[in-house]
């Protein structure tokens, strides 16, 4: 189903006249509201009167996450606070958090950029949407709150955590969408086959799951153990949440809503735009937001545009599912590796699980080592070691021939790799650098 054909589905001159619209609106309003951007606009010696075409975009300067944190709380508001409806943030683990501000036109946008993501995952009136993402600052459980009431589902706001309840839950409601993180859905199968649960016997038929990258194998693995159609989503908080791009039922690529956040791919080392098609970091400028408008943000989300027609009628620009980031990239020996990678190894070979973690340190002689741990089927560990060091092997040789780097390949006993109720930990980087 898609939620709004006339949007998603015109021709790319009425949408190209809407962006560049917005976008010199948007430019000159922040502008004059923002000193933020005034001061870097001087800076760069670009005014609005400047921004002529889409093209133009380009002269314009980019935004980064470290100053988001740095203008935290209020510094990037472009409307009285009086105005402000509702605020998210980051949870700032990793720093000083950054901060989402929404006005009620703002809600209004995201309501109806989820209700098209829940929607391309095959969601509507009628449907039951078990919603597993965390509640509060953190953008994920509100978001698919607003879309799910949009399109009039029902929505559980069960919030995260509390696997047995999460599955009474939805044997006892009729569940037909499920949303959490990818990795949680895997957690939540295991439990329930543990605890006798039959996914295939309820009628749950479709999950969108986002907030952190996976696979295609790991939707492989997914679909097989929940018995549902599983859609990856993409969002962020500095844009606006999730609603950022989500996957119809071509699940190849995930389509932009392009009219609300006007994406670009560029050289991350030069900053130089790259044509459609090409590899490098996703840029986004919120064309329609009001409260904290973004110019040029910097994602450090590493993919590719993939313009064209789709088998499901959208003709909103795709965008390839995430690559990588620039900041997870691991340099090993001086190899360029994404945890992605690994993952996709990993999954392709029969007997292991989909629980897997990543430690890199420095050994005596100042090299740098690799270990995967990966949990492996039960039954491995009944049979002769030898089918262990097979399997260990096997493991090695397959990553080093797609990657090109050796590791260390450590087989662990199923549930022994921590279980995240949200973003799963991949990588563990001891290195001292
Ligand atoms: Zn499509």
């Amino acid at each position: 189903m898609i939620w709004n054909p006339e949007v998603e589905c015109r021709g790319e001159a009425e949408l190209r006249e809407q962006q560049l619209r917005d976008l010199t609106e948007l430019v000159q309003r922040v502008y004059k509201n923002v000193p933020f951007y005034r001061k870097k606009f001087d800076e760069a010696g670009v005014s609005p009167a400047d921004i002529q075409s889409l093209k133009d975009i380009a002269k314009l300067p980019f935004t980064t996450k470290d100053e988001l944190r740095e203008t935290y709380p209020y510094g990037l508001l472009a409307v009285p606070e009086s105005e402000l409806v509702e605020v998210h943030s980051s949870s700032g683990t990793t720093g000083t958090p950054v901060v989402d501000a929404y006005t009620q036109k703002d809600i209004d946008i995201w309501s109806e950029a989820m209700a098209r993501t829940l929607a391309m995952g095959g969601a509507g009136a009628g449907d039951v949407v078990q919603n597993a993402y965390g509640y509060g600052l953190f953008t994920g459980g509100l978001g698919v709150h607003y879309g799910a009431r949009r399109i009039g589902a029902n929505v559980i706001p069960i919030s995260a955590g509390n696997t047995k309840r999460q599955l009474m839950i939805m044997r006892d409601f009729g569940t037909t969408m499920l949303t959490c993180t990818p990795s949680y859905s895997l957690y939540l199968a295991e439990e329930a086959k543990a605890a006798g649960i039959d996914f295939k016997a309820l009628p749950l038929k479709a999950g969108c799951f986002g907030a952190e990258p996976w696979s295609e194998n790991m939707r492989v693995e997914i679909e097989d153990k929940l018995s549902l159609s599983a859609h990856d989503i993409y969002g962020l908080t500095e844009i606006i949440g999730p609603g950022v791009s989500s996957e119809c039922e071509a699940k190849d690529g995930l389509h932009i809503n392009e009219d609300l956040f006007y994406p670009e791919i560029i050289d991350p080392a030069t900053g130089e735009v790259l044509p459609d098609g090409e590899k490098g970091e996703l840029v986004f400028t919120t064309l329609t937001k009001e409260g904290t408008p973004i110019i040029r943000y910097r994602t450090r989300d590493i993919t590719y545009l993939m313009r064209g027609s789709c088998s499901c009628g959208r003709t909103i620009v795709k965008m390839h599912r995430l690559l990588g980031r620039t900041d997870d990239m691991l340099i090993i020996r001086g190899v360029n590796v994404f945890p992605s990678q690994i993952e996709h190894v990993l999954m392709q070979i029969e007997g292991t699980e989909p629980h897997y973690q990543i430690v890199v340190d420095r050994g005596a002689k100042q090299l740098d080592y690799v270990e995967v741990q990966v949990e492996v089927e039960e039954s491995f560990f009944s049979d002769e070691t030898k089918d262990m060091e097979a399997l260990r092997t096997k493991i090695v040789g397959e990553i080093r021939s797609a990657l090109g780097i050796g590791t260390h390949v450590k087989l662990v006993e199923p549930k022994t790799i921590e279980r995240s109720m949200g973003k799963a930990q991949r990588v563990v980087d001891k290195r001292q650098l």
